[in-house]
C-alpha cells in the first residue's frame, strides 16, 4: 500500500498493510480439458474443437473446453426433449423437489472448490465468491425446491404446467449464481434445461455439471453445453426450444428478441444497466461512501445493476467526493485469491481494453477523471478504481455501461431535479436512494423508471425478491414467484 497519496489526500503507513492471506487452489479438481454435458455424461463435441479458457489474473491456461457446434445444440435439445416427456414429467412434484434440494446441498458440500474456481475462471476477489455467488446460488437452488410441488399454491385458483425445454444462455459476471438463477426455477416448474455457460468463464457450470450427476439427477433433465455467441445463437434458434431465458448485453438482447419475434417461444431477459446511486444532504455519509463503493467497486464493476452513475446532492458534494477518494484509496486491487482484495482482474482483455476506451472518451469530452494509485500486478487484466466529476447528462460515460469500476459523478439541487436526471437513460434495471427521510426514499423510488430500488444499501439479493428491468434492461424478472411463473403455462 502507498506510503501517501498526493491526490486521495489520506496519508498511509506500510504498517498498515494487509499480509497476504492467499486461499489456496491445491485441493481443487479440475480436468484439463472438459467436454459437454449431454444426456447426463460429459460428451466429446461434434465439432471436435476446443477452446481455451484462461485465469484473467495471471494469464496462464486453465483448461480446454468443447466449442458446441449446431449439431451438439441439437444433441442437448433431444435430450432435453426427452428427457422431460419420459421423466421429468412423470416423477411427482414431490421428487423433482427432492432432486433440486440434494443440489443444493451438493453444492453446499463443495462451496469451498467453487468459490476458487469462480475466482480463477473469472477474476473476482475470493471475498465474494464465497460470500455472495457460492452461498447465493445454493440458495437459489434450496429456495426453488421448496415451490416445486406448491405450484397451485403460488399461483391460486390456476393449473400451472410446464413449458417443455428451456434455453439458458448466461454471462460471466456471476457464473454459477446466474446458471442457478435460471435452473432452479426451470427444474421446479416442471421443465428441462439446455445451458449455456459464457466463453470466458465456463468452468463452474461444468463443475455444476457434476454435482447434477453427484446427484443423481436423471440424465437429459440438464444439459450443460459451451461455446461462444455461435452456439448461443443455435440454442435460440432451434426449434425444440420453448423458452429462452438470457441475461446479458443490451446489443446480444436486441438480436435474439428480433431471432425469437414471431415465434411461439416465450423469453426473459436481463440486459445491461446504467443505475443511479442518489445521496441527499440528510443521508448518514459515512455509510452512503462505503454503500457506493460497494455498489460499483464491487465485482470491479462487472455488475449489469451497479451504481455507476452518482448524484450527491449540492451541499455535501465536496465532502462525498473527498471521502469517497479516501475510501478509493485503501481498495486492494490485486490476486483474487487473496482474502483481504478488494478488487480482482478484469474478466478479458476485450473488456479491458472496452473499459480503457470508454475512459479516453471520457476525458477527451472534457470529464475530469481521478484514479486510486495503488499497485497492480504486471500480468493479468487490472483497472484501477476511477471517478469522473465535471460530466454532464450528455457524457458518453454518463450514457454508456461501462461494466468496470468507474463512477461519474453529478450534482443536484432538488428531488424533481435529481429524478429527471437519473430517468435520463435507455436502461432502468436498478437504483439506490440514501437519505434519513423515509418519505423521501418512497417518493424517489416510486419515480424512478428502474426494476429494483435500494434505500440506504445496495446490491443486497434474496432468492425470494424478484430481479428486472424497465426499458432498455430487458423483458420479465428473476427470482421468487415472478421469476418462477415464466416458466409455467397457466390453465
Ligand atoms: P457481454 O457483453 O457481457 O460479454 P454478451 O451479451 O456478449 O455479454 O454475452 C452473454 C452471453 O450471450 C454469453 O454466453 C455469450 O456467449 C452469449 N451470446 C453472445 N452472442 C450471442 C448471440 N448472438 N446469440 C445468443 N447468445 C449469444
Amino acid at each position: 500500500m502507498k506510503k501517501s497519496s498526493a491526490k486521495g489526500g489520506l496519508k498511509f503507513d506500510t504498517k498498515w498493510s494487509y499480509a497476504p492471506a492467499p486461499e489456496t487452489p491445491d485441493h481443487i479438481q479440475l480436468k484439463e480439458k472438459y467436454d459437454l454435458f449431454i444426456n447426463g455424461k460429459f460428451t466429446a463435441p461434434s465439432s471436435k474443437k476446443y477452446f481455451d479458457t484462461i485465469n484473467p489474473a495471471t494469464e496462464k491456461k486453465i483448461a480446454s473446453v468443447a466449442d458446441a457446434n449446431a449439431a451438439d445444440v441439437d444433441k442437448a435439445v433431444t435430450a432435453a426433449r426427452t428427457a422431460q416427456q419420459k421423466v421429468w414429467s412423470k416423477i411427482s412434484a414431490a421428487e423433482r423437489g427432492k432432486y433440486i434440494y440434494r443440489i443444493a446441498r451438493v453444492m453446499q458440500e463443495k462451496a469451498r472448490e467453487l468459490a476458487i474456481i469462480e475466482s480463477i475462471d473469472g477474476g473476482k476477489p475470493i471475498r465474494e465468491s464465497r460470500d455472495i455467488d457460492v452461498p447465493l446460488a445454493a440458495a437459489h437452488f434450496f429456495y426453488y425446491a421448496g415451490w416445486a410441488d406448491k405450484l397451485e399454491y403460488a399461483f391460486p385458483g390456476k393449473k400451472p404446467a410446464p413449458l417443455g425445454v428451456a434455453g439458458q444462455i448466461i454471462p460471466w459476471n456471476f457464473p454459477l449464481l446466474m446458471a442457478a438463477w435460471k435452473i432452479a426455477p426451470a427444474l421446479a416448474a416442471g421443465n428441462t434445461v439446455v445451458l449455456k455457460p459464457a466463453e470466458t468463464t465456463p468452468l463452474t457450470a461444468l463443475k455444476l455439471a457434476e454435482i447434477l450427476q453427484e446427484a443423481d439427477l436423471p440424465p437429459g433433465v440438464v444439459n450443460i453445453i459451451t461455446g461462444a455467441g455461435a452456439t448461443g445463437a443455435a440454442i435460440v434458434n432451434h426449434p425444440g426450444i420453448d423458452k429462452i431465458a438470457f441475461t446479458g448485453s443490451t446489443d446480444v438482447g436486441k438480436i435474439i428478441q428480433k431471432a425469437l419475434a414471431g415465434t411461439d417461444k416465450k423469453y426473459t431477459l436481463e440486459l445491461g444497466g446504467k443505475a443511479a446511486n442518489i445521496i441527499f444532504e440528510d443521508a448518514a455519509i459515512d455509510q452512503a461512501v462505503e454503500g457506493i463503493v460497494n455498489g460499483i467497486f464491487f465485482n470491479q464493476g462487472h455488475v449489469c445493476c451497479a451504481g455507476s452513475r452518482l448524484f450527491v446532492q449540492e451541499g455535501i458534494a465536496k465532502e462525498v467526493i473527498r471521502k469517497l477518494k479516501d475510501r478509493i484509496q485503501t481498495l486492494i486491487v490485486g490476486d483474487p485469491l487473496d482474502k483481504n482484495t478488494d478488487i480482482g482482474a478484469i474478466n478479458s482483455k476485450a473488456q479491458l481494453n472496452k473499459i480503457k476506451s470508454l475512459v479516453q472518451i471520457g476525458i477527451k469530452e472534457g470529464g475530469e477523471c481521478w484514479q486510486s494509485d495503488c499497485d497492480v500486478p504486471s500480468k493479468g487484466f487490472w483497472f484501477r478504481p476511477t471517478l469522473f466529476t465535471n460530466v454532464a447528462q450528455s457524457s458518453t460515460i454518463v450514457q454508456e455501461e461501462i461494466f468496470g469500476p468507474v463512477l461519474a459523478i453529478q450534482t443536484f439541487r432538488t428531488v424533481e431535479e435529481v429524478i429527471e436526471k437519473a430517468n435520463n437513460t435507455p436502461y432502468g434495471l436498478s437504483g439506490g436512494v440514501w437519505t434519513d427521510k423515509g418519505s423521501k426514499v418512497f417518493k424517489v423510488s416510486s419515480k424512478l423508471r428502474a426494476g429494483v430500488i435500494w434505500a440506504n444499501t445496495y446490491n443486497k439479493f434474496d432468492p425470494t425478491s424478484p430481479f428486472g428491468g424497465y426499458k432498455e434492461s430487458g423483458v420479465g424478472r428473476e427470482g421468487g414467484l415472478h421469476g418462477l411463473s415464466p416458466y409455467l403455462k397457466m390453465y
